[in-house]
């Protein structure tokens, strides 16, 4: 590593960089999208390159893990261009994992080239294994796709994790199929709180909350969890499935304060970098990015700056039955 690593107020080191690299997505989850999104013009897009100069300036800075989502990631064009530039830091040592979060429904056609580029899992969104609420969740998307795209991943050899968005009338009759499913697999499952991110078009979020302790709780009745001690300095705790010998992640930025252990932060696909998902305060890389072509010490300098800002941790609460702390943006912007 050619420069000091980056460190922030609070002594945690930043190894851990999501990059959102597009907006756009074929699907249109009733949590995430308003139907009818608009998306942003192509020109506010990082460029590939771009994104490979700003990903790169981080690896430089001591990060370690990349994860790519977007939006879609693999609906971005060419983003399999950016995949194998970026192998190039696992090559060298200095990037420990690549990997990516998406819907599935382009795996068919990209997981042997992902694992070609050193993708070695992917995070699948996946809320039911039943289709039509499939269909009713995702609005645009097709069930038996994402199904194929899965089994593609894991003739890939790639490693799938399955997150699963915890929805109160959607998928809480279907958290024990979820756990039989994933276990007869071999998949890693997380759960994840809904949180107040974007407006959603007319959808309520306090309908559709459904907190991870409840669903625990519903879990624990038919299957024996033991609690791990694994952390990955992220908002999830883990279990392991006695029956199954499965793991399940809970990821509860809700009803769990984990800001603590934070190592991570969030580049939206326009360059802007979140220090934390729950707060509106974030950094323009893009703009030092623009100016300076040939010279990336002001990109660096940008970086260091934003870092100096990271903050303790989030405000999102829904205790008082209203929705605070809620932020503008979508997930789809800056990367889930
Ligand atoms: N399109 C990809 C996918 O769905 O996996 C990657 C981007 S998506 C924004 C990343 C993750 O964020 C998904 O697992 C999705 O379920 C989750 N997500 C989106 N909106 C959310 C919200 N309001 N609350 C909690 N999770 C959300
Ligand atoms: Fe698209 Fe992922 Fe958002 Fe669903 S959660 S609309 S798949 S970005």
């Amino acid at each position: 590593m050619s420069e000091p690593r980056l460190i922030d107020p609070f002594a945690r080191a930043i190894t851990y960089l999501r990059v959102s690299v597009t907006d756009r997505c074929d699907f249109r989850c009733v949590y995430c999208m308003a139907e009818n999104m608009e998306f942003l013009p192509k020109a506010e897009l990082l460029t590939l390159e771009e994104l490979d100069r700003l990903c790169t300036a981080f690896v430089a800075l001591g990060v370690e893990k990349l994860r790519i989502t977007g939006g879609e990631p693999l609906v971005r064009k060419g983003i399999m261009t950016f995949f194998r530039a970026m192998s190039r830091h696992l090559a060298t040592g200095a990037l420990k994992e690549l990997t990516l979060t998406t819907n599935g429904s382009q795996l068919r056609r990209f997981a042997g080239e992902l694992r070609d580029c050193g993708v070695r899992r992917v995070n699948v969104s996946l809320d039911t294994l039943d289709a039509t609420k499939f269909r009713a969740v995702t609005r645009w998307g097709r069930f038996a796709q994402v199904m194929d795209g899965i089994d593609a991943a894991v003739e890939a050899g790639l490693k799938v994790k399955i997150n699963a968005v915890a929805l109160k009338g959607v998928n809480d009759d279907e958290i024990h199929d979820m756990v039989a499913w994933c276990g007869a697999r071999g998949h890693d499952l997380t759960f994840i709180e809904v949180m107040p991110m974007g407006d959603i078009g007319g959808e309520d979020r306090l309908d559709q909350y459904y907190s991870l302790k409840e669903l625990r709780r519903d879990l624990e009745a038919r299957w024996t969890l033991t609690d791990t001690p694994e952390r990955t300095g992220g908002p999830a705790r883990y279990v392991r499935v006695g029956e199954t010998g499965g793991r399940i992640g809970f990821i509860t930025p809700l009803t769990h304060n984990f800001c603590e252990s934070c190592n991570r932060v969030r580049l939206t696909c326009t360059g802007q970098l979140y220090m934390c998902l729950g707060q509106e305060d974030d950094a323009d890389l893009r703009a030092p990015l623009r100016a300076h072509p040939g010279d990336d010490a002001p990109l660096v300098e940008a970086i260091r700056r934003a870092i100096e800002r990271k903050p303790r941790g989030h405000d999102f609460d829904y205790s008082r039955r209203t929705v605070e702390g809620q932020v503008s943006r979508h997930m789809s912007h800056t990367g889930g």
